[in-house]
């Protein structure tokens, strides 16, 4: 494999965020060097990609990092995340939200630029790149159906609204970047329409270990500069001179692990391992949340499982009921999601099981991401800390309840698992997940957990920008892969312009936006 010398511009990470970049750095006519850890299985036409991370119908396994941490009381929880281009978006379940005005408002009176209004043209375009389509109830399998049935007869309004910041509480049939059953991938909506684009290039099994600096980062009035990205590609040790700029797209874990291995993030922990401090920036690992969820899980009735076994295909989650527990700090008109999902189970007599998980979407434990190891190799101590805050258990407690009159209506076996203990805390502690949207890592603000600035640039740095999940500050009251793509095409337009042909202030290049 040819290993890059250098670039203008170096995104590491081709994933869900990653491949937005690298469609309008490739564009704006830098010379641009992708570095993804994973394989690069080639555009969608190749039709090389592994079935698993095609079929939209179910969540995809093969490429995961192998991450893990715990529950609350201590259980180990696999966090998944996938090692391949397109990251996350190419073994997600596909279900699309944008979550409620009011949470990306106050994320703009803080960060400005970052309120919803701010990201209105970057969600337009994201929709149709993505390709993503409003289902109807002729295409929900069953159980879906029966789900949203049982939904309506609890009191909740229909209406499909994930899409629409002002949606309000009720239940929904879940938009989806699936056409044809194929999960349309970042990298085939952003990265495939560039491949092949003169100066861009995508190395795949590139891990990156550190960037290197010069200056003094960290240093008021003296922002430190990336001069080069290490990393193994192909099994050699290579630096990557970097131009303009560094954007960092690895994830929420990626991103987080590759600062404080190149020595920005809290002082003590960096030295205890060995790694020379760089930059002493507290936040980098910190603010680490993901909605917890509280799961109940039955088997199917006979019924139910003999249509769905009749059926050619069954995809696994397509309706969304939002509730309110009433008890949300900031007011919003629902705080919790109901995403039922339906998988074979050849140890439940009938052969399938249903699964009724509901999240609180707005929690407000922390936890923290931290380095075991300088090793790129060794995976980071990740720990959520689910359900640390008593309120979270309180509004946790408080959605397993309002579960009740949805699931009087659904057509369900006998309980698999524990059924719940009132009150609940002590049985969520036991039998909480979570919903694979961990966020904040990087956080953009200036608070005690602030890592980046509202232009994604890393405080004390001057050309190293972050543009991925881990900027937020608090995890969106939704799924979060398109938010993570409406932060990387807003990131885009700051980097290099990308909504106007004028020349970018960063990188000289001519710019646009992908066509
Ligand atoms: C099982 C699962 C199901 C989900 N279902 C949904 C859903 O239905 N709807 C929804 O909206 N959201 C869903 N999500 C969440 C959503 O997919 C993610 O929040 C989002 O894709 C994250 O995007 P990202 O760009 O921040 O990170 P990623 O998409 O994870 O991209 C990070 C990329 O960086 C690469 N990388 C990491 N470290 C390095 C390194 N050191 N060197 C080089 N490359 C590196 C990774 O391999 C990856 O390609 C799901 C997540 C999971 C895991």
């Amino acid at each position: 494999m040819t290993q890059p010398a250098s670039a203008d511009v170096i995104i590491v990470g081709a994933g869900t965020a990653g491949a937005v970049l690298a469609s309008y750095a490739a564009r704006a006519g830098a010379t641009v060097a992708v570095l993804e850890a994973g394989p690069d299985p080639g555009p969608w036409q190749a039709l090389a990609w592994p079935a698993d991370l095609i079929d939209a119908d179910t969540v995809g396994t093969s490429h995961d990092w192998g991450y893990s941490g715990p529950a609350a009381d201590g259980r180990v929880l696999p966090f998944p995340r996938a090692r391949v281009v397109g990251g996350c978006s190419s073994h997600n379940g596909c279900t699309q939200s944008i979550g409620w005005r009011g949470d990306w408002d106050a994320w703009g009176a803080s960060s400005p630029g970052w309120t919803s209004a701010d990201l209105d043209r970057h969600r337009a375009h994201a929709l149709i790149r993505l390709r993503i389509q409003q289902p109807s109830v002729s295409d929900l399998q069953p159980f879906q159906r029966a789900f949203l049935g049982a939904a309506v007869t609890a009191g909740l309004p229909h209406r499909d609204d994930l899409l629409d910041p002002d949606g309000g509480s009720g239940v929904a049939i879940s938009p989806v970047n699936a056409p044809g059953s194929v999960r349309w991938n970042s990298a085939f909506a952003y990265l495939d329409p560039v491949r092949g684009h003169p100066g861009l290039t995508v190395y795949a099994n590139a891990l990156v270990e550190r960037i290197e600096f010069t200056g003094q980062p960290g240093q008021p009035g003296q922002p430190g500069r990336a001069t080069a990205v290490v990393a193994m590609i192909g099994g050699r040790r290579t630096r990557v001179r970097a131009g303009a700029q560094v954007i960092l797209c690895a994830g929420v874990y990626g991103s987080a692990e590759i600062l404080l291995r190149s020595g920005i993030g809290p002082a003590a922990d960096l030295r205890g391992l060995g790694i020379p401090v760089v930059s002493d920036l507290p936040g980098v690992g910190g603010n680490l949340h993901d909605h917890p969820t509280a799961v109940r899980s039955f088997a199917a009735a006979p019924a139910l499982a003999g249509e769905l076994d009749r059926l050619p295909r069954v995809p696994d989650e397509q309706v969304v009921a939002k509730l309110s527990t009433g008890q949300d700090p900031a007011g919003a008109p629902y705080d919790l999601h109901v995403f039922p999902w339906t998988e074979r189970d050849p140890a439940v007599p009938a052969g399938w099981r249903v699964v009724v998980p509901v999240a609180l979407l707005r929690p407000l434990s922390r936890g923290a991401l931290r380095l075991r190891s300088a090793d790129p190799a060794v995976r980071a101590h990740v720990d959520h800390a689910f359900l640390a805050d008593q309120a979270d258990t309180e509004r946790l407690s408080a959605g397993l309840a309002a579960l009740d009159p949805i699931l009087a209506g659904l057509p369900l076996g006998e309980e698999l698992g524990e059924p719940p203990s009132r009150p609940a805390a002590a049985w969520l502690r036991r039998n909480h997940e979570h919903y694979w949207h961990p966020a904040g890592t990087c956080a953009m603000g200036d608070g005690p957990h602030g890592v980046v600035s509202e232009t994604g640039t890393v405080h004390g740095l001057a050309n190293v920008r972050i543009a991925d999940a881990s900027v937020f500050p608090d995890v969106p009251r939704a799924t979060t892969a398109f938010p993570a793509v409406l932060v990387a095409e807003r990131m885009a337009e700051i980097a290099f312009g990308a909504a106007s042909s004028r020349r970018s202030p960063e990188t000289g290049a001519r710019t646009g936006g992908p066509g």
